[in-house]
């Protein structure tokens, strides 16, 4: 029986998406192994350096602890980035900007892998990308690794053919040459044999639903990564050892392939909004070029004008500077003349005073030995009074007088000299049977009155009465001083005792002068 050319197609699309995939698969997996570690630890051993294979203008915030080769265009699609990295995430909060984005495009989790990850998850071109730029089993030159871009360039060439047909002729030498591309790979990792078996497996295999469905599923998936226009401006040039990203078929070769391969219209609408968003996109582009084409004139126009204008206010300030530096020139020589004439002036007048200072200096110094004298002899003065006051009993002068004035102190202390007071007290003991009047007697003497006889209460134990009274010597008449305080008694006996004394005092005082 005679294949048909859909047939054809298909065929080779499934040994490049099944035993091809399968292939890179093992392929990663034995570098794995080798290295001893996991797909998990390897991708976040790489993290930042897959970063930049998405966010490759700039630095970002990890930047700054190390820094990585960043190619010059974009190398991996953000959906590629959330299969690899762990993005579900919020972004981080850092202040590191990046080209039309308020922060360096990194989520809290992205230094860790995708939690889920497994080498099956992982398309031919993400393969590719970890194998070529984060290990050493497919070294440059190799015939291995030119079996490994042989592989996707067949996969591309399976994509564009002409209405997904290919002719039986073709059919053979594709087949050979995807063949072949996968056993070099196969024998790396020591299964040479096995993948061969397994090739003859999918060969015999009859092409059911399933397999209908998943090149769908891989077709949609190429489709996706196509839609996603990658924001770098990058030109062609690729930082060495920095690998680019495969040229994916075109849409219009993906359409036309699908359209005769499934005839599902449900895709087809699907395919044909993501044209027209494409064709969107491609108008705006097109806006934005005529618009930039319209406003360059003006630009231009506008920035001669200003570099004009600049060239104008550069001249006048040159002429100006210069007219200035000629004045000043002329102006400074006459300057500096005059200042030396009335430099000199100003010495001979300094000279002048210094002498006068001189005079007056020696004058204050004989006026100065002069108030030491006299300071001297105050002194003496002081030390003098101070002997004489302390005769006259300056220890028991009180403090409130010491703190009067000298005029003062020295009054005190005479009007005080030789002076004495007469204490006029006595005291009454009345004692006697008990009735028998002693209280009555008593009240007689202060002049009080008696209360009748009922009501004369006895006293119980002593009664002592204090009372402030004046007698006069002459005449024998009491007077008796009621509300009047100690304090008050004794200035009233100061008082007297100086007042007395004034006349002497006045004549002494005289006498001093
Ligand atoms: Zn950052
Ligand atoms: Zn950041
Ligand atoms: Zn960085």
């Amino acid at each position: 029986m005679n294949p048909s050319p859909r047939h054809n197609f298909y065929r080779c699309m499934t040994l490049i998406v099944d035993n091809g995939n399968e292939s890179a698969w093992e392929l990663l997996d034995y570098y794995l192994s080798n290295q001893g570690t996991t797909l998990k630890d390897f991708i976040e051993y790489n993290q930042h350096e897959i970063y930049h294979l998405c966010y490759n203008y700039g630095c970002c915030c990890r930047c700054q602890y190390l820094t990585v080769n960043k190619p010059k265009s974009r190398i991996l699609y953000q959906s590629q980035l959330d299969i690899l990295l762990d993005t579900k995430g919020t972004y981080i909060p850092c202040n590191v900007h990046v080209r039309a984005k308020p922060t360096c495009s990194h989520r809290v989790n992205d230094n860790y892998a995708n939690p889920n990850i497994v080498t099956k998850q992982l398309d031919l071109t993400l393969c590719r990308c970890l194998l070529f730029n984060f290990t050493n089993i497919l070294p440059q030159g190799s015939v291995e690794r030119q079996a490994f871009e042989d592989l996707i360039s067949m996969l591309n060439k399976c994509f564009s053919v002409a209405k997904g047909e290919i002719s039986n002729n073709d059919y053979q030498t594709y087949k050979t040459q995807i063949e072949k591309c996968i056993l070099a790979l196969a024998q790396i990792f020591g299964k040479t044999h096995a993948m061969q078996e397994k090739i003859k497996v999918a060969e015999k295999r009859s092409l059911d639903e399933s397999i209908f469905k998943q090149l769908q599923q891989t077709s949609l998936q190429v489709k996706t990564l196509q839609n996603q226009v990658p924001t770098t401006m990058g030109g062609p040039n690729i930082s060495p050892g920095m690998i680019p990203q495969i040229e994916t078929p075109t849409q219009d070769q993906i359409f036309s392939a699908m359209d005769e391969m499934m005839g599902a219209s449900g895709l087809l609408e699907q395919f044909e909004s993501s044209g027209e968003t494409i064709e969107d996109t491609t108008a705006e582009i097109q806006n934005l070029k005529k618009s930039a084409k319209r406003i360059l004139p003006a630009v231009k126009m506008n920035t001669t004008l200003k570099i004009q204008k600049i060239d104008e206010n550069t001249e006048r300030k040159l002429k100006a500077m210069e007219s200035r530096k000629q004045s000043v020139e002329h102006n400074s020589a006459k300057k500096i003349k005059q200042a030396i004439e009335s430099n000199h002036k100003v010495f001979e007048e300094s000279a002048a005073k210094i002498q006068k200072f001189n005079e007056n200096t020696e004058k204050t110094m004989h006026a100065i030995d002069s108030s030491h004298e006299a300071v001297e002899s105050t002194a003496n003065n002081i030390e003098k009074l101070e002997e004489r006051l302390s005769k006259c009993g300056y220890s028991n002068i009180p403090d409130e007088i010491k703190r009067m004035d000298k005029k003062s102190v020295k009054r005190y202390c005479l009007l005080l000299k030789g002076k004495m007071d007469k204490r006029q007290h006595f005291r009454l003991v009345v004692v006697g049977p008990k009735g028998s009047g002693k209280t009555s007697l008593v009240r007689r003497i202060l002049q009080q009155p008696l209360d009748k006889p009922s009501e004369v209460k006895s006293t119980n134990g002593i009664d002592i009465h204090i009372l402030k009274s004046k007698i006069r010597t002459n005449s024998g008449k009491w007077i008796f001083m009621e509300g009047v305080t100690n304090r008050q008694v004794a200035n009233m006996r100061l008082k007297r005792c100086l007042v007395e004394k004034t006349t002497i005092e006045e004549t002494v005082e005289k006498r001093m002068c």
